[in-house]
């Protein structure tokens, strides 16, 4: 049996409890055959003792059960010990004669229960020593060691991947639970990306698959570096990796994985030469299952692979139609300018493209990885402006008599006050920045002009349509404009 198997064996069991395990063992002579069972009777894992007890020479112990290596009557009384357990009474020692590659030896075979947290018997231990070695103090250490590596590997192989170190599936899959009943309770955001690499077959059909297993490592090890705490990298299987993001919204989970595919794109991996990768991201919508979720990453991924590879796409989010029809490109975290965002007042709409520019020039700033110093003074310049455009817009509607201009006006100075609380607490560490350009780019900029905004622009327009002369918010507009472009020559 593959040790993925009976890695899935365990996650249905329970943990073992491994502690209780090491003391029993710690008593017994050694060198000790160690062998773990599942209920199936085959073997899960076993060491070399008890390989070199049992087995013929180069046979190995996991997956078999002990009828495919031992004759039938030491089946039997072995069977027998089983019996004792299953019906929840000790099973003595028992003293046996193996013959294995021509040479017969004295065993004492133990076979100890592993119970599950339930406490029901979830798998069978067997100790087997061979009865004719002295038991010294330094063999038992020995032993001990040979022991405690051998629990660290089963707890590791439980939620590991062997190749790349990352996390396995059944791991990550423990752990979505988790995230989205936090989702769910307090509604932090969650994203997820599947990550696959670009013509992989290429390289082992090239270069080997030694070498494709040394890319794959060194990829996940370069993932790993880049990521955050929080973040977690599972080898989905394959070429194919999974990242979960707590607390990160789409936006955010679309940066970071932009970087990973520049970091991916730019790396030297010897031998094969340059690499890419395709990411799909999609950020988890309540009440959605993992399943519907990872869906749509995965279709965002295959849109990433349409495309042209080398590149990463986001899964739109499922609103309501109107919504989604006013909603800007998001498809990456870039903002598009749209002539239709236009409300055909020069000043607000130059302001608006204004905002454009500046939120994606931060944006290439954060994607270059730029150092800090480089990017506080575009944080600052965006927030300057944000704060120079409402007072042009507020003037511009006030002029224009839009009846709930004063309303507007309150949003725009709470928006302003969230910005720099937001901006404030970016720079004393708490938060991170893919966030505070989502909250800049989106939440003010955004989805202020495509909402709130758009309740304004039929007042600038029937003013302007009246009759041909020049009305208060055209002129405030054209006014305001003329000293802002003198101010800038
Ligand atoms: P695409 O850009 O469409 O993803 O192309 P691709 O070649 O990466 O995709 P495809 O799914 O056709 O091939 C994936 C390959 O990954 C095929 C398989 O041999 C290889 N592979 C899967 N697991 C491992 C592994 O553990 N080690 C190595 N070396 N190769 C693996
Ligand atoms: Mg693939
Ligand atoms: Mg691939």
């Amino acid at each position: 049996m593959e040790e993925y198997a009976w890695t899935n064996h365990l996650a249905s069991v329970g943990r073992l409890p491994v502690a209780g395990l090491l003391r029993l063992l710690m008593l017994a002579p050694a060198p000790v055959g160690i062998g773990i069972k599942g209920l199936d009777g085959r073997y899960w894992i076993a060491n070399q003792q008890i390989e070199r007890l049992l087995c013929r020479h180069g046979e190995v112990l996991s997956g078999k059960s002990e009828s495919d290596v031992l004759p039938a009557d030491i089946c039997q009384m072995l069977d027998n010990a089983e019996r004792q357990l299953l019906a929840g009474q000790v099973s003595p020692a028992l003293r046996l004669e193996l013959s294995v590659n021509s040479r017969l030896s004295r065993c004492v075979w133990s076979k100890l229960p592993v119970l599950g947290p339930d406490n029901a018997l979830a798998a069978i231990v067997s100790l087997v020593f061979d009865a004719a070695l002295p038991q010294e103090l330094d063999e038992l250490q020995q032993t001990n060691h040979q022991l405690q590596l051998m629990v660290e590997r089963l707890e590791l192989l439980a939620g590991t991947d062997k190749l790349t170190g990352a996390w396995s599936r059944l791991r990550l899959e423990e752990s979505i639970e988790r995230e989205i009943d936090r989702l769910q309770r307090y509604g932090q955001p969650l994203s997820v990306m599947i990550i696959d690499v670009d013509f992989f077959k290429q390289i082992n059909d090239r270069h080997g698959h030694d070498v494709g297993d040394n890319v794959l490592r060194q990829l996940a090890s370069m993932l790993l570096n880049r990521l955050r705490k929080a973040d977690s990298l599972t080898r989905w299987g394959g070429e194919e990796f999974v990242v979960l993001c707590p607390n990160t919204t789409r936006a955010s989970a679309a940066l970071l994985a932009e970087r990973l595919r520049q970091d991916v794109a730019t790396a030297e991996f010897a031998t094969t030469g340059p690499l890419t990768i395709s990411i799909g991201v999609a950020e988890c919508q309540c009440g959605e299952s993992w399943s519907q979720w990872f869906k749509r990453a995965d279709e965002a991924l295959y849109v990433a692979k349409e495309g042209g590879r080398n590149q990463v796409q986001l899964a739109p989010q499922q609103v309501d139609a109107d919504a989604a029809a006013r909603s800007p490109r998001a498809d990456f975290v870039k903002l598009q300018w749209h002539p239709a965002y236009e409300c055909g007042n020069e000043l607000v709409d130059r302001g608006h493209r204004l905002l454009f520019d500046n939120a994606n020039a931060l944006l290439a700033a954060i994607l270059s990885q730029c150092d800090p110093a480089e990017v506080d003074p575009l944080i600052d310049r965006l927030l300057a402006d944000v704060v120079e455009h409402f007072s042009d817009e507020e003037s511009v509607f006030f002029a224009a008599a839009y009846p709930a201009a004063s309303e507007h006006a309150t949003t725009h100075r709470e928006l302003v006050a969230r910005a720099l609380a937001f901006v404030d607490e970016y720079r004393k560490g708490r938060r991170w920045i893919g966030d505070l350009f989502q909250f800049l780019a989106y939440d003010v900029i955004t989805i202020h002009m495509l909402g709130a905004d758009r309740l304004f622009f039929p007042c600038l327009r029937a003013t302007e349509e009246d009759g041909g002369k020049e009305q208060p918010a055209l002129a405030q507009g054209r006014k305001t404009l003329r000293k802002r472009t003198g101010r800038l020559q």
